[in-house]
């Protein structure tokens, strides 16, 4: 059965892009050999392609856009964001797949051009903001140092964190982004946006007991069905979205792959459910 009509717009044309690229990993690579293998879990036989809230995404299937060749060095951020920024310019949603969380600041920054008020959901253990780490300005760790400094995003709100250091602590007060820590998350968290929401999914930020395949296991974390209500619950417009630091070296058992495509299909149902 199809899905009703009215619940759902299957005009806003998502489009899928793979970003191979972890060179600014700081502690282990592995992330640039994520891609194939979400899609490969996404269509793996061993699920339907149906999302929770009856969209079947085998009946509409997501555009593919393909992978980013990786260059090495600086080169590559302008890469990302062009890329980006071309599928963005055709009316598509992108959703990216990482990669580590360094392909967010220009992924962002193409969304921030198109979207003048743009808000982030971040899911991370970790907050990403370091103004450097290991010498190294757009390492993994400071991916939100730089939208935040250039003005990207009118909201950051964080999720899951748990490693918050006192430098970090004082980048989330200087840059004034919302930070629900682990500890204090609640059940019934329900997050409102009045702007276009972009969605930055780190994988780390679950539990490693339900996604071990990560270069930072860090344990304390949610579940996968916690990930998946703070999405299935939020309002406001997702327009794009990435899913990051998927490490497949550390996921002996392909539990995160599967993890990560389930993400990708219910992030992709809440964007083109009609808010
Ligand atoms: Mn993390
Ligand atoms: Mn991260």
């Amino acid at each position: 059965m199809a899905a009703s009509s009215n619940s759902f717009k299957l005009d806003k044309n998502l489009a899928l892009i793979g970003v191979p690229w972890d060179e600014n990993s700081s502690f282990m690579r592995g992330p640039a050999e994520a891609p194939p293998l979400i899609r490969a879990a996404f269509a793996s036989e061993s699920a339907n392609m149906w999302s929770e809230n009856g969209i079947d995404f085998g009946a509409t299937p997501i555009f593919d856009a393909g992978d980013i060749e990786a260059i090495p060095g600086a080169a590559m951020i302008s890469r990302i964001m062009d890329s980006v920024s071309g599928l963005l310019d055709q009316n598509y949603r992108p959703i990216a797949l990482g990669g580590d969380h360094a392909i967010s600041y220009p992924v962002v920054k193409a969304f921030s051009k198109k979207y003048p008020r743009l808000s982030i959901l971040h899911f991370d253990a970790h907050p990403d903001i370091y103004d450097e780490f290991q010498g190294n300005r757009y390492s993994h760790a400071c991916p939100f140092a730089r939208i935040m400094e250039e003005g990207l995003v009118e909201r950051l709100v964080q999720v899951g964190i748990r490693t918050a250091t006192g430098h970090q602590r004082e980048q989330l007060k200087r840059f004034e982004v919302e930070v629900i820590e682990m500890k204090d998350f609640r059940d019934d968290l329900m997050i409102e946006f009045d702007t276009p929401v972009y969605i930055s999914f780190d994988i780390d930020g679950l539990d490693p007991a339900f996604a071990p395949g990560v270069s930072h296991r860090e344990p304390g974390g949610l579940s996968t069905r916690q990930s998946l209500s703070v999405i299935q619950r939020l309002k406001g417009d997702v327009v794009g979205a990435d899913i990051v630091e998927f490490n497949p070296r550390m996921d002996s058992t392909g539990m995160t792959a599967m993890v990560c495509a389930k993400l990708l299909k219910e992030i992709a149902a809440k964007m083109l459910s009609a808010e």
